[in-house]
């Protein structure tokens, strides 16, 4: 299959680059599985969710990204996060940790909120069961 240049930074280091067949995503408008050839693009990522980039047939690169834009160019797909971690660098017990302590926080308690959001992608990315 075609592959596309990927590149996934994060504002203090860079987390994977390479080359993929697919990326999914979740932007404000939702959903989004981008393959080669995709038309120009920039959107801005839904807090607390997993990037899936699919580099092979089977073999998938996932990441827990809280913030940030993508876009696709000529040149590929960049995604620029606030804050990313590579499933393998994920500290389960750490992010279990974080999620029990915000699963009940307010919806006016904007970091609570945040913080939920980011252990759940953690886990989610680590493939842990967690609640949606
Ligand atoms: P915690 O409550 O466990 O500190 P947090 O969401 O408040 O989690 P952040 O402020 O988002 O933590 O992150 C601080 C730093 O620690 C960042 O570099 C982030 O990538 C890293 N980090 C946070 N949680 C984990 C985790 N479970 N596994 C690996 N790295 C983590």
């Amino acid at each position: 299959m075609a592959t596309q240049q990927v590149e996934l930074v994060a504002v203090d280091h860079e987390v994977w680059s390479g080359e993929a067949e697919v990326v999914n995503a979740r932007t404000l408008e939702g959903e989004i599985g981008i393959l080669p050839g995709h038309a120009p693009l920039l959107g801005v990522l839904a807090e607390g969710h997993v990037v899936r980039i699919g580099v092979s047939e089977g073999e998938e690169i996932r990441v827990a990204v809280h913030g940030g834009f993508l876009s696709v160019t000529d040149d590929g797909v960049q995604i620029l996060a606030e804050r990313a971690e590579l499933s393998d660098d994920i500290d389960v017990s750490r992010a279990r940790r974080a999620y029990d302590e915000h699963k009940d926080a307010d919806e006016d308690d904007a970091e609570g909120r945040s913080a939920f959001l980011r252990a759940q992608a953690r886990l989610d990315a680590a493939g842990e069961t967690v609640d949606h």
